[in-house]
């Protein structure tokens, strides 16, 4: 990773310097490097606007620049990475320039952040199932309430029968421009707000709106394999936010609920089964669950406590790719309690055959159950 320089120094600001000091410094140099007046340099001036923006992104704000000088760069968006820009950011920026620059242009992005007014909403659905509908998949219906373009004006916001006008002001464009100096000074039409169009006459459904709210039930398919906080992503399912924007996506975030038993780790299976002490000396078979059902276990004579028993294939089916993960069984040899009189002659009389060699394990071994039942 490259050496961060000290955002200060990146403005060549004083660390006192006002919050009048640090915006004038930031436009000053950001015109300076702005990629689209370097073109013979664009991705070395590209490289300097981000971190000039980076830098006034952090002193811009008094809480970040506070957390900047009390903990330098970790303490604005961990070690060495970049602050978040968020679309907060990008509006303090068209307050500084206007639109002068598109700044989504510079940093690659398309351009949603200029047309605030018409973009796309994404939505968020928590989706609820249980383990095992997480390793059989499943397919459910859900009820998402959005916003969906005005079913009686097909979203345009002009009552049917008239149709949108072309924006006079902008000439249909969205935007104004204008010189200044040798900058060409690009801004949202504020007649049009930037869609390039007016409404004469409103839809009298959604009054021009172009979106109604609605109630949609959409089928889902859960694969096979999901874990808790698993994201799905279901394009052009989400809202939009104004007349003539295209629909966000959708998200669903998966949540298993907790199982009575059945504990995951990544795509394994684990649970814990008690057996009788003469299951655990006989050796036994015995019935276990599955999530696919019961199967049988053999238990094989002389087997400890703590002892665990892998079964191949039966946890959960991977979610990307083939096959499925383990299930691992840890048995638990119970003592017997309450005994009758009988019972402890019975015991007493099998005490010499059953005896063991009181020492204390040495560590390893030590370790070795305490993994088992810690
Ligand atoms: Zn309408
Ligand atoms: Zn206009």
């Amino acid at each position: 990773m490259k050496h961060k320089r000290d955002y200060y120094e990146v403005l060549g600001v004083s660390r006192e310097a006002s919050d009048q000091e640090i915006k004038s410094a930031y436009r000053r140099l950001a015109m300076q490097h702005h990629p689209d007046r370097n073109p013979e340099s664009k991705d070395e001036s590209e490289e300097k606007f981000k971190e000039l923006t980076e830098a006034y992104s952090v002193l811009a704000d008094a809480q970040k620049r506070a957390a900047y000088d009390r903990f330098g760069h970790a303490g604005v968006g961990g070690a060495g990475g970049a602050p978040d820009f968020n679309a907060s950011i990008f509006s303090d920026f068209e307050d500084i320039f206007g639109d002068l620059f598109g700044f989504g242009d510079v940093f690659g992005r398309t351009g949603r952040a200029r047309t605030r007014n018409t973009g796309a909403v994404d939505l968020r659905y928590d989706l609820e199932i249980n383990l095992e509908e997480a390793a059989s998949g499943l397919e459910t219906k859900i009820k998402i309430p959005r916003w969906e373009p005005c079913s009686t004006c097909d979203g345009t916001g002009a009552k049917p029968g008239s149709k949108p006008m072309s924006c006079g002001t902008c000439a249909g464009r969205g935007q104004i421009r204008h010189q200044q100096g040798f900058f060409t000074v690009t801004r949202t039409c504020p007649e049009c707000q930037g869609m390039g169009q007016v409404i004469r006459d409103a839809c009298p459904h959604c009054s021009g709106e172009g979106r109604m709210n609605a109630e949609r039930v959409l089928g889902l398919k859960i694969p096979p394999g999901v874990d808790d906080g698993t994201r799905l992503r279901v394009a052009g399912e989400g809202g939009v936010a104004a007349r003539g924007s295209a629909p966000g996506d959708l998200y669903v975030i998966v949540k298993i609920r907790e199982h009575p038993f059945f504990e995951r780790r990544a795509n394994d299976l684990y649970y814990t089964i008690p057996i009788s002490i003469a299951q655990a000396s006989l050796g036994a078979e015995i019935v276990i669950p599955t999530l696919r059902g019961e199967e049988r276990l053999r238990i094989p004579e002389g087997t400890q406590s703590g002892s665990v028993f892998r079964i191949r294939g039966q946890g959960m089916p991977r979610l990307e790719g083939r096959g499925a993960g383990d299930l691992f069984i840890t048995v638990f040899v119970v003592t017997p309690t309450r005994l009758t009189r009988d019972h402890r002659r019975w015991l007493e009389i099998l005490a010499p055959f059953v005896r063991v060699d009181n020492k204390p394990l040495e560590r390893r071994a030590a370790e070795k159950v305490k993994d088992i039942f810690g």
